[in-house]
């Protein structure tokens, strides 16, 4: 492989929150980089999937973007305008995090897949060639794996279709009427800002139920052990949204005097022009934005076999990361730990528990 250790003992998957924070605390306990552990990142840059977000996402209205282990956000940004872009001022820290620790991080390189080898290692397959590892922590996101529901018609409709992934800039709708799908985080950013310049409706599946009052960390930990006994029970993780609920802000206390907050349900079918209700009802809609969300990156560790009848990956350990089925596979980043803060965490505690597992340090 073109600069891959073709052997290690442990394979960090993405380089993104996840990946670099177990790589922080692989480094830390005195794995050695490239013999000990190499970490394989698919984008061209530094940064993770942040480096792909909308312009439009500022430091103002991400949630928050938590600080790596053992390096301050504000050392690369200073006290970063709140109108800094994040995919400029995120990939910038992570930049000047894996150089300020010295973090063996290769890309791009793609993981196509991991196997089972004779020998009780796991062969990492990617587009520069294999490397054999004796463990993996997985921590690709969900980036790359947009979900949008199989709606009836959707292959008919004439318009233009695409999901928040492919989303750059609310001018790029004027005069249109843009329909938007989804009931989480990024369909109501969104809304609010499309609906700022052009002609606007939003469905969703369910009724939105706002939290007021602040989402304290109280909130934030029912939230995740939520998601985490899900996860111990072999269930897919659902979307962070529908265990958090959306956040009452100024601006959606603006969007609601605007008159751009009511939504409508979901319809059932698509035509060539726009939507139809199951009572009926139809609108014609240039554009439909699926602001569905996203699944986690885990194609390339089918041939392992990690999935139960009931469809998601058993984890277990302190934090809910390590795959029941086979503990030299940690996934971080994924479920209860999708989010900057519980990326940090799960990056430690997969370290410590893999090295445990496998005698190294
Ligand atoms: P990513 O940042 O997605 O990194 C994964 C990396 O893995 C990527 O670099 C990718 O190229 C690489 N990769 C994927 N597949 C492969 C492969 N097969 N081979 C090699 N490399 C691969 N969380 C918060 O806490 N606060 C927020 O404000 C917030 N805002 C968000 C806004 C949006 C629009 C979205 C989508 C998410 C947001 N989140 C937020 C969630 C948060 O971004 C992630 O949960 C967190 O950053 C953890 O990232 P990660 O390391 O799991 O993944």
């Amino acid at each position: 492989a073109a600069g891959v250790a073709l052997r290690t003992d442990i394979v960090v998957i993405g380089a993104g929150q996840a990946g670099l924070s177990a790589a922080y605390h692989l480094k830390k306990q005195g794995v050695p980089p490239g013999k000990g552990f190499v970490v394989l990142d698919a984008n061209p840059f530094p940064g993770g999937a942040w480096q792909h977000r909308w312009p439009t996402l500022t430091l103002s209205t991400v949630n928050r973007v938590h600080d790596l282990p053992g390096m301050r956000f504000t050392e690369t940004t200073g006290e970063a305008l709140s109108s800094v872009q994040a995919r400029l001022a995120v990939p910038e820290y992570f930049a000047e995090y894996e150089k300020r620790f010295g973090l063996p991080v290769y890309r791009p390189v793609r993981v196509l897949q991991v196997t089972d080898r004779a020998d009780h290692r796991l062969q990492v397959q990617t587009d520069q060639g294999p490397v054999s590892t004796r463990g993996i922590i997985n921590a690709t996101g969900t980036w790359n794996t947009p979900f949008i529901p199989d709606v009836p018609g959707r292959e008919r409709f004439l318009g233009r279709q695409l999901h928040t992934q492919d989303y750059q800039n609310p001018h790029d709708f004027l005069g249109q009427h843009v329909l938007i799908v989804g009931g989480g985080i990024s369909a109501l950013q969104l809304l609010d800002e499309i609906s700022q310049v052009t002609e606007t409706t939003w469905v969703t599946r369910r009724e939105p139920e706002f939290r007021k009052g602040p989402f304290d960390d109280e909130a934030g930990r029912a939230a995740v052990s939520l998601v985490e006994a899900r996860v111990r029970a072999g269930l897919e993780p659902e979307s962070v949204v529908s265990v958090t609920g959306l956040m009452w802000t100024p601006q959606v206390e603006a969007m609601q005097q605007r008159g751009v907050l009511s939504r409508l349900p979901m319809f059932q079918h698509i035509t060539e022009k726009g939507v139809v209700w199951e009572d009926g009802r139809s609108l014609h809609v240039d554009v439909i934005l699926w602001c569905t969300g996203f699944r986690s990156s885990l194609s390339h560790l089918s041939p392992v076999n990690l999935r139960e009848d009931t469809g998601g990956i058993t984890l277990t350990g302190r934090l809910a990361t390590q795959v029941a089925r086979d503990p030299r596979i940690h996934l971080v980043g994924h479920g209860p730990s999708a989010s900057t803060i519980g990326a940090n965490r799960a990056g430690r505690a997969a370290v410590q528990e893999l090295c445990a597992f496998l005698g190294i340090t």
